[in-house]
């Protein structure tokens, strides 16, 4: 399944809340290109610099729990679970981020945890109903008014709205390039549900969507 939408819309907590309620694995795509950001970050590499980050986008080894009890992080064997959170990856992802390099090794890396996990995952990020899982049983594009968002995220960090709200404006900016709703995404906005509504209503959704599928009906996909 994927789920895919701007910062702040409540994707991971979302996407998190569908996988344990219906048995399945989770994958947090945006924690992949923060890793990778954060290692560049750490090498003092000018993340700018966009030569340099192709040539070097594939040296770290990644790894990320698909468990949605314990989502982790590492990074050549070091939990960077908390480090990938921080405001100034948040600002430098999305330059490392739109380097076609580096969405061509995340991009396989991650369709090969989708292809592996068992009995199935919930996947989220910007562009995994478009280009990582065009073939996803249900695609779901989850959205919200600027102002939540930021209230949500700025609740979560203990950070100003303003600033939230002005920084997350910034990256949906910079991810444009590389965010899309499928066409057969069902667009769901989350600005007046609790989380509790967003992630029943995926719920409800998947349960449909798989039963029509054992049913053999193939409009259902
Ligand atoms: O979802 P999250 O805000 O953690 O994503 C961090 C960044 O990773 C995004 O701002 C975007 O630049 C990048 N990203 C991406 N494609 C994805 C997921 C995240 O380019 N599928």
């Amino acid at each position: 399944m994927a789920v895919d939408g701007p910062s702040g819309s409540g994707k991971s907590s979302t996407s998190k809340g569908v996988a344990k309620a219906l048995g399945l694995r989770y994958l947090d795509t945006g924690a992949m290109y923060r890793a990778l950001t954060w290692w560049f970050m750490d090498q003092r590499a000018d993340t700018t610099d966009s030569g340099a980050v192709a040539a070097n986008a594939g040296r770290p080894r990644l790894e990320v729990s698909t468990d949605p009890d314990d989502p982790w992080t590492r990074v050549d064997g070091r939990d960077v679970s908390e480090e990938i959170r921080t405001r100034e990856v948040s600002q430098q992802v999305s330059l490392v981020s739109r380097v076609p390099a580096v969405r061509e090794r995340l991009i396989a890396l991650q369709r090969g945890i989708i292809a592996g996990a068992e009995p199935g995952i919930v996947a989220e990020g910007r562009d995994i109903g478009t280009v990582v899982a065009p073939d996803a049983v249900l695609k779901v594009f989850l959205t919200a008014d600027s102002d939540a968002r930021a209230r949500r995220r700025a609740a979560e960090r203990g950070a100003e709205v303003d600033t939230t709200e002005a920084d997350q404006a910034r990256r949906d900016r910079l991810d444009a390039a590389q965010s899309a709703k499928a066409d057969d995404a069902v667009l769901l906005d989350a600005t007046d549900l609790t989380l509790d509504e967003v992630i029943q209503k995926i719920a409800t959704l998947a349960r449909e969507r798989s039963a029509l599928a054992c049913t053999g009906d193939a409009g259902a996909r």
